[in-house]
C-alpha cells in the first residue's frame, strides 16, 4: 500500500544520496596507474630543475643547498638557531659535542608570529624575529657571545652560497612586502644591526627538510634524504654534482632542496585535481602556486575538506542543507581535528563531541559523512606524497646505477606524525611504487633546530679551512 511506497521511496533517495556522495568522493581515489602516472610527472619534473636550460621555467626548482655532507660526528660547539616557517616559531640554544660521547643539548623558546607580522612589511616580521631573539638572549644571559648562527627559513630560496639566500616565493601562511627577491640573510643581519643590542654571525641559511634530512644523518649515515609533512610539504635529498647543471663543478654531491610544493603549477596535474581542489587554490594567499602542496599538505587538507563539506550541505546531503558560519570560515580544520576524527579509537558520538566543539551541529549519518570525507582526502594526501618520494628514491637508485637501494629518509611534520593513518598509507605508496628500493623512514627529534646546528657547525669549519 501507501506506507510501503513510501518507504520505497525513502530508501531509494537515501541510497541514491549515498550514490551521489560515492561519486564526489571518487574523484580523490586515486588507482595504482595513476599514481605510477604521478611519480612519472614528478621525475620529468626533477629532470627540468636539474638541468640548466629548462630551471628557468622549471615548476619544481631543485634548490641548490651548498650543504656537501651528511654530519661526520666532529661538529662542535654552541650554535644559535632559527626555525620560522613551521607550525611554531622557536629560537634555540644548540650544543652539541664531538668526541667518544657525542652528545646535543638544546634549549628553546616557542614564540608567537600574529597573522599581522606574518602579512606585515618585511621589516616589521624581521624586527619581530631579532626582538624574540633578543628575548631568548636574555633568557639565556648570553647576549654578549656573538654565537654563530644556523637559520631554518622554510620557504624556497635561490642559494649561491651556504650563507646567501634569495627568497623566491612566499608560501603557507607568509606573505610579508618586500622580502620576495630579497637575500633573506641580509634582512636579518640589517635587521639585527638596527636592533644595537647584540651581534651575531649569520653563517648558514637552511631548509627544514635539509635540516630534517642533517639530524637524522648525524644518528644513521644512510639517511640521504628529507621529508617534510606537515603545515607545508617538501623534501630534499642527495643528488650528484655533475647532475646539478646550474652548480659549477662535476665532483661528489650537494643536497638539494627540490621545493616539490609547486608540483603541477604547469598544469601537469590539473587531469587529478578536483573543483575542490581549485576552490581551495583560489581561496587561499597564492592562487595559482604550490598546488601539490595544497593537495597533501597539513595546512590545506582541512580545507579541501571543509569545500567538500559545503557542496555536500548545498546539494542536502549533509547537516540539514544548512550552511553554518563555522562552516563558512577558512582553517577551522586543522591537522589536530583531522586527526582526531579520523582516530579510530573514537566511537561515532565522540566524533560528533568534535565537530559539536568547532560549532557543527551533526547527527549521526552527518558524523559518518564526514568521517568519510576526511579518510578520502587524507589517503588521496599520503598516496601522491608516496608517489613522489617514490620518484625521488628511483632517482637516486639510477644515480647509482644500481638494482637494488637500501636509504633512508628522515622526515618530520604535523601531519606525518600526528595523523593516525598519513604515515602508513605514505610508506606503503613508497613501497609499492617503488619496489627495488628499501626505504627506511627515521623521525628526526626537532630537525630543524638541530639540523641548522650541525649546518652551521660545518659551515664554520669550512669557514676555518678557506681562512688557512
Ligand atoms: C616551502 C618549503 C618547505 C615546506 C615545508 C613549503 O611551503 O616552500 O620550503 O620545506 O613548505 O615546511
Ligand atoms: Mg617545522
Amino acid at each position: 500500500g501507501k506506507g510501503a511506497a513510501m518507504v520505497t521511496a525513502v530508501a531509494y533517495r537515501l541510497t541514491d544520496q549515498a550514490r551521489q556522495i560515492q561519486e564526489t568522493l571518487a574523484e580523490f581515489r586515486l588507482s595504482k596507474s595513476q599514481l605510477l602516472e604521478v611519480k612519472k610527472r614528478m621525475r620529468v619534473e626533477i629532470e627540468r630543475g636539474l638541468k640548466k636550460e629548462s630551471h628557468k621555467e622549471a615548476t619544481v626548482k631543485m634548490l641548490p643547498t651548498f650543504v656537501r655532507s651528511t654530519p661526520d660526528g666532529t661538529e662542535n660547539g654552541d650554535f644559535l638557531a632559527l626555525d620560522l616557517g613551521g607550525t611554531n616559531f622557536r629560537v634555540l640554544l644548540v650544543k652539541i659535542r664531538s668526541g667518544k660521547r657525542r652528545t646535543v643539548e638544546m634549549h628553546n623558546k616557542i614564540y608567537a608570529i600574529p597573522i599581522e607580522v606574518m602579512q606585515g612589511t618585511g621589516e616589521e616580521l624581521f624586527d619581530h624575529i631579532v626582538h624574540c631573539i633578543s628575548d631568548f638572549l636574555d633568557y639565556m644571559g648570553m647576549k654578549s657571545a656573538r654565537l654563530p648562527l644556523g637559520f631554518t627559513f622554510s620557504f624556497p630560496c635561490h642559494q649561491t652560497s651556504l650563507d646567501a639566500g634569495i627568497l623566491v616565493t612566499w608560501t603557507k601562511g607568509f606573505k610579508a612586502t618586500d622580502c620576495e627577491g630579497e637575500d633573506v640573510v641580509e634582512l636579518l643581519r640589517d635587521a639585527i644591526k638596527r636592533k644595537e643590542e647584540f651581534e651575531l654571525d649569520v653563517v648558514a641559511i637552511v631548509n627544514d627538510t635539509v635540516g630534517t634530512m642533517m639530524t637524522c644523518a648525524y644518528e644513521e649515515p644512510t639517511c640521504e634524504v628529507g621529508l617534510i609533512a606537515g603545515t607545508g610539504s617538501n623534501a630534499c635529498y642527495m643528488e650528484e654534482v655533475k647532475n646539478i647543471e646550474i652548480v659549477e663543478g662535476t665532483e661528489g654531491r650537494m643536497c638539494v632542496n627540490m621545493e616539490w610544493g609547486a608540483f603541477g603549477d604547469n598544469g601537469c596535474l590539473d587531469d587529478i585535481r578536483t573543483k575542490y581542489d581549485q576552490a581551495v587554490d583560489e581561496n587561499s594567499l597564492n592562487e595559482g602556486k604550490q598546488r601539490y602542496e595544497k593537495m597533501c599538505s597539513g595546512m590545506y587538507l582541512g580545507e579541501i575538506v571543509r569545500q567538500i563539506l559545503i557542496d555536500l550541505t548545498k546539494r542536502g546531503f549533509l547537516f540539514r542543507g544548512q550552511i553554518s558560519e563555522t562552516l563558512k570560515t577558512r582553517g577551522i580544520f586543522e591537522t589536530k581535528f583531522l586527526s582526531q576524527i579520523e582516530s579510530d579509537r573514537l566511537a561515532l558520538l565522540q566524533v560528533r563531541a568534535i565537530l559539536q566543539q568547532l560549532g557543527l551541529d551533526s547527527t549521526c549519518d552527518d558524523s559518518i559523512i564526514v568521517k568519510e570525507v576526511c579518510g578520502t582526502v587524507s589517503r588521496r594526501a599520503a598516496q601522491i606524497c608516496g608517489a613522489g618520494m617514490a620518484a625521488v628514491v628511483d632517482k637516486i637508485r639510477e644515480n647509482r646505477g644500481l638494482d637494488h637501494l637500501d636509504i633512508t629518509v628522515g622526515v618530520d611534520g604535523t601531519l606525518y606524525k600526528l595523523h593516525p593513518h598519513f604515515s602508513r598509507i605514505f610508506h606503503q605508496t613508497v613501497k609499492e611504487l617503488a619496489p627495488k628500493c628499501d626505504v627506511n623512514f627515521l623521525l628526526s627529534e626537532d630537525g630543524s633546530g638541530k639540523g641548522a646546528a650541525l649546518i652551521t657547525a660545518v659551515g664554520c669549519r669550512q669557514r676555518e679551512l678557506e681562512a688557512q
